[in-house]
């Protein structure tokens, strides 16, 4: 690099290292707001984080700034792959910021508060009409925001990509509806098998605090540092990555063990990516995760691929027996096995199985997508979305508290999102598949409680290298293909065959 190259270069991590303290500032506000704060410190709070919000997006707008990365980008030659990487990761936070109107981030924010109350009062009211005009208002702007961002082919592109980077909606469709030929029918198969799964033995009630201390055991076991992270409870789970030495977990408990367990190894999956990413990328553009679908492939490898399978059960079965015998001294592990992977169509997403889940997600998906192209009008969504929850999961939500209202992504303005929790499956599969292929003994590791091979691979092919490569590029490094649909539906098949006696 030119000596003026590399004072500008200097000058720009500087400036990103700043910005990456901010947002561990703001990440740890979010976090105490869920946990720990009182009731009445949600106007204080709201004005402080409105405050830090704004000076993050004062920073990352300076003219400065964009002179730096124009400079710089202009001379790649200069730079070597890992600079250029960071150069090219700020360019894009800068130009999006950049390339909304500030009139339009003001409406957005302001019209986003109003919907999403108005959307919990609709939903308490089962009162759809009500919400309907807000739903209207955060679509136009949707579009406003599309049409500022700028895109190639599909109006949904440009939404897309603020959740998964260089993602492109027709492919995304296509995997996605080859996910929906496959589940449609083999969710049929499973009902008609007329297999009665004894739901008792995880219905508990299970006590708290030993599901808290069995909860640790596996997060441990899974290698997440609990003195580079801490496991807190809050009314709905969720990791935050304060920074690589500080990641947080929280979780729920219910009556019912498989809330809290589960929600546990989930949240710990996203808690060891964060934990993962590379010392050396600490505070700089490629220290942050930016796709979901890859974030969401690590929390649903532990959870599901190794949470829910026989192997992991093999290892730590006798353990929970041990926590819980009167509940579970004299249940057999199949039994248990059968229990915690009962699948069943129902109305509510965040409680579905990992068989229908992503059924539910399909829908959504479908439908947002024809919202923002204006094919589907917010007056005929109700219908739209009843008939397609027929039509896949066989059957029809009551009420849209149950049905349509049930999420608060729309209401947030989140078009985009959905798409990524079915990536993060297909990943999943893909990633968890890859690890197999290169570690032979690895379900040998598991059944014997040693989940740390696994933990080590994904280190290694994901979690170290950050946001250095596009989602497809990761996925294609680590596994030989970019994301598809055919090692999820073979992990579904080779589970869900023999559980049901379907073949
Ligand atoms: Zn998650």
């Amino acid at each position: 690099m030119s000596p003026a190259a590399t004072e500008n270069y200097r000058k720009l991590m500087q400036m990103a290292a700043e910005l990456a303290d901010l947002s561990s500032a703001e990440a740890l506000l979010g976090w105490d707001q869920e946990t720990k704060m009182p009731r009445k410190g949600i106007e204080g709070r709201a004005q402080v984080s409105a405050t830090l919000a704004g000076v993050h997006h004062e920073r990352l707008t300076r003219p400065e700034m964009g002179e730096a990365l124009a400079a710089l980008r202009g001379n790649g030659t200069a730079l070597d792959d890992e600079a250029r990487a960071q150069i090219e990761d700020l360019w894009w936070s800068y130009t999006r910021a950049t390339k909304l109107p500030g009139d339009l981030v003001r409406r957005l924010a302001e019209t986003r508060s109003r919907a999403t109350a108005v959307w919990a009062e609709a939903r308490a009211a089962k009162d759809f009409p009500r919400f309907a005009p807000h739903l209207k208002e955060i679509i136009a702007l949707s579009r406003e925001v599309a049409e500022a961002y700028g895109y190639e082919a599909d109006v949904y592109d440009a939404l897309l990509e603020e959740y998964e980077p260089g993602a492109r909606t027709a492919d995304t469709a296509v995997v996605l509806s080859e996910v929906k030929d496959f589940l449609v029918p083999f969710l049929r198969a499973i009902a008609e098998s007329r297999k009665e799964i004894d739901l008792t033995p995880v219905l508990g009630p299970f006590d708290r605090a030993k599901q808290a201390a069995f909860g640790e055991q596996v997060v441990r076991a899974m290698g997440f540092d609990l003195d580079a992270g801490r496991i807190d409870t809050a009314n709905h789970p969720f990791c935050s990555g304060i920074h690589p030495g500080d990641v947080r977990l929280a979780t729920r408990y219910k009556d019912d063990i498989r809330v809290g367990l589960f929600g546990t190894i989930h949240e710990a999956g996203h808690g060891l990516y964060e934990q993962g990413v590379a010392a050396a990328l600490g505070r700089t553009p490629l220290g942050s995760i930016r796709s979901l679908g890859i974030h969401e492939s690590q929390s649903r490898l532990w959870e599901n691929n190794v949470g829910l399978s026989l192997p992991f059960w093999k290892a730590f079965y006798p353990s929970l027996q041990a926590t819980f015998p009167g509940p579970l001294a004299d249940v057999p592990l199949d039994t248990f096995f059968a229990a915690v992977n009962d699948v069943r169509p129902s109305f509510i997403r965040i409680e579905a199985d990992e068989v229908t889940y992503n059924l539910h997600v399909v829908v959504r998906f479908e439908l947002e997508h024809e919202l923002i192209n204006g094919r589907l009008g917010v007056d005929d969504l109700p219908e739209a979305w009843n008939a397609r929850y027929a039509e896949y999961l066989g059957i029809t939500p009551p009420t849209p508290d149950v049905g349509v209202l049930q999420d608060i992504h729309w209401s947030s303005g989140l078009f985009g999102y959905f798409p990524t929790y079915t990536l993060g499956s297909l990943n999943a599969a893909q990633f968890y598949a890859a690890a197999a292929r290169d570690i032979p003994s690895l379900e040998s590791r598991i059944e014997r409680g040693d989940l740390i091979p696994l933990k080590d691979w994904l280190v290694e092919n994901v979690h170290r290298w950050g946001n250095r490569f596009k989602p497809e590029e990761l996925v294609e490094r680590a596994t030989g293909h970019p994301t598809r649909a055919d090692e999820f539906i073979a992990y579904m098949k080779a589970k869900y065959e023999p559980l049901y006696g379907l073949r």
